[in-house]
């Protein structure tokens, strides 16, 4: 791949009019300009970091081990990713889910080792699974694909996940396990998620009741999920062009955008990939108000990511599994392979925490990391971090669905207004790389019908 003629920094202007220009290379845009390419299409896709794969990133130790800095795992009902890997040649292996040992939950009153809630009393865990089974049964009554056309949709949507379970007569400490989970997912607190939007991302996985790991987090690619991004990247060549910044598009009957420097670039169509924080920096012309309202409607929660590598994965020998859900700074931690240690900054506790001077950063980390895995766990031959809910081109991390947000974003939700297409993981249920790859695809496939 190269920045190719006309990058953003030279003069040169590219004045033929090409087919499709999609705009953003993360798994969404890939996808879609592959698929595109692959269908004899003329595509160019724009991408203003100096990397394709956005939110997929990985980094290779001095001692060959590879680290994910971005999106890892994906579950059996993430179809269209398990295809597109199996496409490129790669191969999936079990995630941590997989790992022996128990999980931690550091909890601010003390550590607690062990699977299935051990500081629940029984009668908390038997509440925990009566509202499991309610949350079920109201996720069935969800369609994913059209949460608007639910009978109850604005009181769902208007409820907290939290609040709902108060209304249900749930024990504090039910309350309180969803809470923890829901930090550890780093998707916003259970008080600011809506009711709505949880059961449509539950009823995508078959209703479950609870954020099932297994169907949600129970494979990686071997190979590294960054690879995918790579891969088709290579395909792709120079019609990839690389720090190529959108700051204007313009609908009309085609479509004109315009790079950072004013480069001004035409095709038929545009399939915009760009997560929505980032979408709000770029000056859309040409849509219809609906859309624009809807688009500019959605948010993300903005969480930070630390992979942290030591020689070995110690808190197997103490029983842990790796996988921990805190109420302190992090969210949750779990392991991406051996002696790799992910660990999720939530919103709620990343402004905070980037508010301090790197050096009482790393100690607030480490000190967490020790408190939930013992001493071993200070001494780290490698700690790298992104914050993605800071950088300019991500604005956060995963969609964020607050109370209200699903029927203001409304059912032009992941909808096209041809010849302006959208892709990437914030157009489905739940920010996660099948969305990206699913929306991706379907985006190429529109265009290709049209
Ligand atoms: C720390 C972290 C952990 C995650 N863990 C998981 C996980 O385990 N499993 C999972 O399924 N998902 C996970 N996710 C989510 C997943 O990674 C994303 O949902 C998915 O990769 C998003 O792909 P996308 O193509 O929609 O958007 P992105 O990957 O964000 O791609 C958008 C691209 O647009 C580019 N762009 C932005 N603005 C402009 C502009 N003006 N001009 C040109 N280009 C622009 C960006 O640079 C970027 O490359 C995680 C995400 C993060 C950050």
């Amino acid at each position: 791949m190269s920045s190719g003629p006309g990058s953003a920094n030279s003069c040169t202007s590219w004045r033929s009019m090409t087919d499709v220009l999609v705009v953003g290379a993360g798994l969404a845009g890939l996808a879609a300009a592959r698929d595109l390419s692959r269908a004899g299409a003329d595509v160019v896709l724009l991408e203003a970091r100096a990397r394709p794969g956005g939110r997929v990133e990985q980094e290779t130790l001095p001692d060959g081990r590879v680290v994910q800095l971005g999106g890892e795992l994906v579950g059996e009902f993430h179809t269209a990713y398990v295809d597109l890997a199996a496409e490129l040649g790669l191969t999936l292996r079990p995630s941590y889910v997989a790992e022996p040992g128990e999980m931690t939950f550091d909890l601010t009153d003390g550590v607690h080792v062990g699977d299935g809630y051990p500081w629940m009393t029984d009668a908390e865990r038997a509440d925990r699974e009566r509202l499991a089974t309610l949350a079920a049964e109201l996720a069935r009554s969800v369609d994913p694909d059209d949460p608007w056309s639910h009978p109850d949709a604005t009181r769902l949507d208007r409820l907290s996940v939290n609040g709902w379970l108060r209304e249900q007569g749930a024990l504090p400490a039910v309350v309180r396990a969803r809470e923890v989970a829901h930090l550890s997912l780093s998707g916003g607190s259970g008080e600011r998620t809506s009711l709505l939007s949880a059961l449509r991302m539950d009823a995508a996985a078959g209703a479950l009741g609870v954020y099932d790991l297994e169907a949600w987090e129970s494979m990686t690619v071997a190979e590294g999920s960054a690879t995918v991004a790579l891969r088709m990247a290579e395909e792709l060549g120079e019609r990839l062009r690389l720090e190529a910044v959108v700051r204007r598009i313009a609908v009309d009957g085609r479509v004109a955008v315009t790079l950072e420097g004013g480069e001004r670039l035409v095709a038929g169509a545009v399939v915009c990939a760009v997560p929505v924080g980032p979408l709000r920096d770029i000056a859309i012309e040409g849509l219809s108000p609906a859309r624009l309202e809807s688009l500019h409607r959605q948010r993300h929660a903005r969480a930070g990511k630390y992979a942290v590598a030591y020689a070995a994965s110690f808190w197997r020998r103490q029983g842990q599994n790796g996988l921990a859900e805190s109420e302190n700074l992090f969210g949750s931690t779990w392991p991406q392979g051996e002696g790799l240690l992910s660990v999720l900054v939530p919103p709620e506790r990343l402004l905070h925490h980037v508010s301090a001077a790197e050096p009482v950063r790393r100690a607030e980390l480490i000190a967490g990391l020790e408190r939930v895995f013992g001493p071993d766990a200070g001494d780290p031959d490698a700690l790298l971090t992104r914050d993605w809910g800071l950088d300019p081109f991500t604005q956060g991390y995963v969609t964020q669905w607050a109370p209200g947000d699903v029927m203001a974003v409304g059912p032009l939700h992941g909808t096209h207004e041809p010849p302006f297409y959208v892709a990437g993981s914030d157009h489905w249920v739940a920010g996660y790389m099948e969305g990206a790859v699913r929306t991706g695809r379907a985006a190429a496939r529109a265009i290709l019908a049209a």
